[in-house]
């Protein structure tokens, strides 16, 4: 990570900081644009569209803490109204995401217990990296629990010791769309070494990381110094507030600023994040290439087969004529 002095846009940005001596590295992202547009494609209900906005906040601020090329997915599988909930980040910072429910079933839940676990009924999270086909990928999985995604994935965080981790969110449905706001603090491990893996790096599946976003580092402070840093940073981000975390009138620097300004923050270069779909003509068309003679025909109304993507609900139609599976 490169020290940054140019003013991050007010959203739709991952922004990278680092609180000085006190071995805390932390990511902002904020999501407004780029969530509206996802959910507006959708006719979701409210809780079930402030659930994929909280998915896609997580996925962002959690893919910006590995090193990967690829595609960082978080899924969720209920047991109950909601079925599926799936969020995904490349590392260009194209996020989309979809969800699967029963409408009558969430329609039936009073909004004020709207939580996750009234919603998909328990189930499991899934944390996947998918690198390409020549590289390896990365699952981690932890059961659906708590009232939120971020519960649940703290939760992750602390079961799976591989990495100290602090997480606050907010989410707001506004009259131009949904935004999001979310900071992810992280816990360098001591000069030295302790029970923390080497470079504080984490991978979805609890293999060694072989490199992480912002290269090897550690904090310079041990024991109960390093303790009392952790908790003092955890207090200071715990105290923004909602409006303060979602912005548009607090700048993404200024709220930083205003956190951890007493003990020194520094930020570095940050990235855009974008909605943008990874289907294609192209691809739908191998997928039906790879079914059998029977489903395709089992597939086809009217002699044309008809695909809509999940995420972008875009339309792709074939003529059942045109798809030929290979030939064995
Ligand atoms: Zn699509």
């Amino acid at each position: 990570m490169e020290p940054s002095s140019i003013t991050p846009p007010i959203s739709d940005f991952v922004q990278p900081f680092q609180i000085e001596g006190h071995g805390v590295r932390g990511r902002l992202v904020r999501l407004d644009g780029v969530a509206s547009e996802i959910i507006a494609k959708h006719a979701y209900p409210e809780p079930v569209a402030h659930l994929l906005t909280e998915m896609m906040a997580l996925a962002a601020v959690l893919a910006a803490t590995l090193k990967y090329e690829g595609v960082f997915t978080l899924q969720a599988k209920g047991n109950g109204a909601v079925r599926v909930l799936v969020a995904d980040v490349t590392s260009g910072g194209a996020v989309r995401g979809y969800a699967q429910f029963d409408k009558d079933a969430v329609a039936a839940i009073p909004a004020a217990s709207a939580n996750l676990m009234r919603l998909t009924g328990g189930g499991y999270l899934a944390f996947t990296v998918d690198q390409g086909e020549h590289a390896e990928r990365y699952q981690g999985i932890v059961e659906l629990e708590g009232q939120s995604l971020v519960d649940c994935i703290h939760h992750y965080f602390q079961q799976s010791e591989q990495l100290q981790a602090a997480f606050k969110l907010a989410i707001e449905n506004h009259p131009g769309g949904w935004r999001a706001g979310a900071i992810m603090l992280q816990r360098l491990p001591s000069q030295g070494g302790h029970h923390r893996p080497e470079g504080g790096g984490w991978t979805p599946d609890g293999s060694k990381p072989h490199d992480w976003q912002g290269g090897e580092g550690s904090s310079d402070i041990d024991g109960e110094e390093a303790e009392d840093a952790w908790r003092r940073a955890v207090v200071l981000m715990a105290s923004a507030q909602d409006k303060e975390l979602l912005g548009p009138e607090t700048g993404i620097n200024d709220l930083l600023y205003r956190l951890f300004h007493e003990d020194g923050v520094r930020v570095f270069t940050g990235h855009a994040l974008k909605a943008q779909c990874r289907c294609s003509r192209h691809r739908v068309e191998n997928v039906l290439r790879s079914l059998g003679k029977e489903e395709l025909d089992d597939l086809a109304v009217d002699g044309a087969l008809i695909v809509t993507c999940e995420f972008c609900n875009s339309e792709y139609r074939f003529a059942r004529s045109d798809v030929k599976p290979p030939v064995d």
